[in-house]
């Protein structure tokens, strides 16, 4: 088995959707980001990319590269998924953080859970996702932005 941890936050801008863990949110404001700005699929991708050994999500996907502009994350994260498969690697479990003081996210955590499952190729109940404000304090505290942690395990197969 192999262990991984992710993180990344992303500042609040321009108008929505919003979009978390593959949920479209209503929001007054989107991500200003090169991609959907989708922030746990990136911090996801990190965890993955990081129990793999294979270094980071700016490594496989730049900023840089047009291709990915405005991309959907969801289509990333099952890139370094088939990438995992490749190497005989599977996901045993993931466990995501969000961090934000607005929008409530509960709402939308059964579907998020549902997306993930499909994207990692594992049931639902392999894929937790839970959010915490931070009682007013920080970026995210003040609205500015949402942050994410994530953990993965990932299992050699074969
Ligand atoms: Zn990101």
């Amino acid at each position: 088995m192999r262990i991984g941890q992710g993180y990344d936050a992303h500042r609040f801008g321009g108008e929505g959707p919003l979009v978390v863990g593959g949920e479209k949110i209503d929001y007054e404001m989107g991500m200003v980001a090169h991609s959907d700005g989708d922030v746990l699929v990136h911090a996801l991708c990190d965890a993955l990319l990081g129990a793999a050994g294979l270094g980071d999500i700016g490594h496989h996907f730049p900023d840089s590269d047009a291709a990915y502009e405005n991309i959907d994350s969801r289509v990333l994260l099952r890139q370094v998924v088939g990438n995992l498969a490749q190497r005989d690697m599977r996901v045993g479990n993931v466990d995501i953080t969000l961090v934000a003081q607005a929008p409530k996210m509960a709402p939308h955590i059964q579907k998020m859970r549902e997306n993930l499952s499909a994207d990692l190729g594992v049931e639902v109940p392999r894929v937790n996702v839970k959010a915490t404000t931070t009682e007013g304090m920080g970026f995210a505290g003040r609205k500015e932005g949402i942050a994410c942690y994530a953990a993965a395990l990932l299992e050699t197969v074969g």
